[in-house]
């Protein structure tokens, strides 16, 4: 993830606002349903399954959904803030924090009513405690512990990466047309196969990536991680430096269609002999390039770059998985967030044979709170039970949950 920094944000300031904080206050609640948008609105579901009420507010989004027995979605509403974010080049704290208390309650009550239930229908309260920006967390948290005061539900906090291994778990029923012509769920369906152990997890965001050997339900190793810049993270910067618009992952992606990923050749860190990956000197490759050719042209080549440079991450985040599922011998792979929704790694994963690849739908690859409620379904099941006293965890890896 990429955060402003004071100097960036005085400039924008200086330039577009001068005389007033920035204000959040003109933005909507702008609520979107992937996947779940085609639940009929009349009528209320039998009681079954374990319910859970999944909370996230870890970065830029505010989202709440309702799961059921860990996988099937009921409900998955999420605030993008991006377009708030937008003019300042990256995720201003500050902002997001004061977004998400307008946002969340909304949200909440949005899911609930999407998912035709009550609270007293709901098994728990999960919410991501981290890693985060501090007081995008603690928004989501208090609301979470607030409604297991009211409601006397459990509270389970949630390691934001893990979530985003468990939205390999997600599914929904496929709608299907009624005689009138009305879309309906189709509940005979089953749903898909799950994810079969042991794993090989690439975890690649704006903040993190990491490889991962899971061994079962909740049970991780951290085989390597990058040593500078998050894939995310990389694409974010690059996007900046060629003169395309924020968030990065999408700008390059588009850009890259029109481009040639052989017209610029940079570099690949394989670092033989370990898991961790880094992005920093490719980054710095497509600087000096822009620099290099900023002195003889006036426009950049941007679709040439971004395409190039795509290629890059690609080839690396890719090798690595499947050299790691090899040495691992791991039965399948699977890749999970924001930069997974990238279509030429999902390409590149897809065109090999030798490993069933997970990747999951591209509106569950960006933070959701479906993921969140998927793997507090597995902790509520393992027995975890948090307290009111709970706090979040910034910087919270996943070998530590
Ligand atoms: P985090 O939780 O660490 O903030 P997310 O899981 O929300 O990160 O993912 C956001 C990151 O994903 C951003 O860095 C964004 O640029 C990247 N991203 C989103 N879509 C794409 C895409 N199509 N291609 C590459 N990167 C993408
Ligand atoms: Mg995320």
């Amino acid at each position: 993830m990429r955060m402003v920094n004071g100097a960036e944000m005085d400039q924008v300031m200086n330039h577009k606002e001068p005389s007033s904080f920035p204000s959040a206050g003109k933005s909507q609640v702008q609520v979107t349903h992937p996947v779940s948008g085609t639940r009929p609105v009349s009528g209320t579901r039998p009681v079954t399954g374990t319910r859970i009420l999944g909370i996230e507010t870890s970065c830029d989004e505010t989202a709440a959904s309702v799961i059921e027995d860990g996988r099937l979605i009921l409900s998955n509403c999420v605030a993008s803030q991006v377009e708030l974010h937008a003019r300042f080049g990256g995720v201003f704290p500050e902002v997001a924090s004061r977004q998400h208390i307008r946002t969340i309650l909304p949200i909440i009550e949005e899911a609930l009513q999407q998912a035709h239930l009550s609270l007293g229908e709901i098994g728990a309260v999960a919410v991501t405690r981290g890693p985060g920006l501090p007081g995008s967390l603690v928004v989501g948290m208090n609301t979470a512990k607030g409604i297991a005061l009211g409601s006397g539900l459990p509270l389970l906090g949630i390691n934001h990466l893990e979530a985003h291994i468990y939205s390999a778990w997600l599914a929904a029923h496929p709608p299907q047309l009624t005689a009138a012509g009305d879309m309906q769920v189709n509940e005979r369906q089953p749903l898909p196969p799950e994810p079969r152990f042991p794993l090989l997890v690439l975890i690649v965001s704006g903040g993190h990536s990491e490889l991962v050997l899971m061994k079962g339900h909740l049970d991780y190793e951290r085989l390597g991680a990058t040593l500078d810049d998050a894939a995310g993270e990389a694409f974010d910067k690059v996007a900046r430096l060629i003169g395309l618009g924020y968030p990065g992952g999408p700008a390059i992606q588009e850009a890259s269609a029109g481009g040639d990923p052989r017209a610029f050749k940079f570099p690949r860190a394989w670092l033989e002999g370990s898991w961790d990956f880094s992005f920093s000197g490719l980054k710095t490759a497509v600087l000096r390039e822009v620099r290099d050719l900023q002195r003889v042209h006036d426009t950049l080549p941007a679709a040439d770059l971004a395409a190039s440079f795509q290629a890059a991450v690609v080839e690396v985040l890719v090798g690595k998985a499947f050299k790691a599922a090899s040495a691992f011998g791991a039965a399948e792979i699977l890749v999970a967030g924001g930069v997974s929704a990238n279509m030429a790694l999902r390409g590149a994963l897809h065109a090999q044979a030798d490993f069933p690849v997970h990747i999951p739908p591209i509106a569950l690859c960006t933070d959701n709170a479906a993921m969140v409620a998927s793997a507090g379904y597995y902790r509520f099941s393992a027995g975890q039970r948090d307290g009111l006293d709970m706090d979040v965890l910034p910087n919270w890896p996943l070998s530590e949950v």
